[in-house]
């Protein structure tokens, strides 16, 4: 590995001061499950590392009297899985974050190195869309808050300036009657990445249990993770019958772009996304409705 410059700060302003000065020549780490691999194999080869692990503001894991969950960007995903808010009310952020790597890469990797490293399949990405997250973005001067369905720009590529360093992520609590279901297919069953990920969140309504809001986000088929708004209308207001499930999971194929690769043919990812879409749909409206 190419030597490198190490700096832990201990605030924010000093992260920011660094990143600022440095630029292109830096780069942030968090668990390092994704960097330290990328700088073996030399993919990347930044002349200073920042670690962020040591900045208070990134370290906390907060739920804010029933409004939102505020998950600092260092957060490891070991203690994301182990938050009784989010095992009691973010059931598709736990299913996603307990399925990435094994034990000891989620005792190190974290959910904000995951959306950073912004590759197509990463887990928490898909569940995170649905869930409407923000992610709060430290700049010299103040934070921005960016919507995170405008935060992926393209494989490993981010709304994030070379200047600028992710805070933490904003996730509102869920509606009450909602649920969610996230899902992904990988050739082995575990130490993978998705050939394809598909969240399914519904709220479901109070009187008449109809489908008030369906939201629907897919990975790893399309340069970026995605919702897909057009399967989403189909079932908006409606009950989930069968045919309505087959007609949002064939929207849903339609709307994923994905490549041909060693892991996957794009006929057969878009199969996939068929079946996917239907399962999650489906068990996000049974555990709804026990
Ligand atoms: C064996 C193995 C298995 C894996 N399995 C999975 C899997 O099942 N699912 C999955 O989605 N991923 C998987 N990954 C990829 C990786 O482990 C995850 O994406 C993990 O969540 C990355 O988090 P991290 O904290 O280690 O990120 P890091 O490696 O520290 O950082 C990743 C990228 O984000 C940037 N970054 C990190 N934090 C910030 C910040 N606060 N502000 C700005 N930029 C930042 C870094 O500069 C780097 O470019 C796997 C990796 C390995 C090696």
């Amino acid at each position: 590995m190419k030597g490198f410059e190490y700096y832990a700060p201990h605030s924010l302003e000093e992260a920011l001061s660094l990143l600022d000065n440095l630029r292109e020549k830096a780069k942030v780490l968090a668990g390092g499950t994704d960097l330290i691999v990328q700088m073996k194999n030399g993919n990347a080869r930044p002349a200073v590392i920042v670690d962020a692990k040591k900045i208070p503001e990134l370290n906390r894991l907060e739920w804010n009297d029933d409004k939102s969950l505020y998950i600092g960007a260092a957060v490891s995903l070991s203690r994301i899985i182990t938050c009784p808010p989010v095992m009691e009310k973010f059931g598709i952020l736990y299913q996603a974050c307990s399925i990435i790597g094994s034990m000891q890469l989620r005792n190190r990797g974290t959910v904000g190195g995951n959306i950073c490293s912004a590759a197509p399949s990463a887990d928490s990405a898909p569940p995170l869309l649905c869930l409407g997250a923000k992610a709060i973005v430290a700049r010299p001067g103040g934070n921005r808050i960016v919507p995170l369905n405008s935060f992926f720009h393209g494989p490993g590529q981010t709304a994030l300036a070379p200047n600028e360093l992710l805070v933490g992520i904003e996730v509102p609590a869920p509606p009450t009657r909602s649920s969610g279901c996230y899902l992904r297919h990988t050739p082995r069953q575990d130490m993978d990445i998705a050939v394809v990920g598909v969240a399914s969140f519904l709220v479901i309504s109070k009187h008449k249990n109809l489908c008030q809001e369906a939201r629907i986000a897919l990975g790893a088929v399309a340069p970026t993770p995605l919702r897909v708004p057009q399967a989403e209308s189909i079932l908006a207001g409606g009950v989930l019958t069968e045919e309505a499930i087959e007609e949002a999971a064939e929207k849903a194929a339609e709307a994923a772009r994905p490549i041909s690769d060693i892991r996957g043919s794009a006929e057969y990812r878009k199969e996939i996304v068929k079946v996917l879409t239907r399962r999650t749909l489906k068990r996000a409206w049974e555990t709804q409705s026990i």
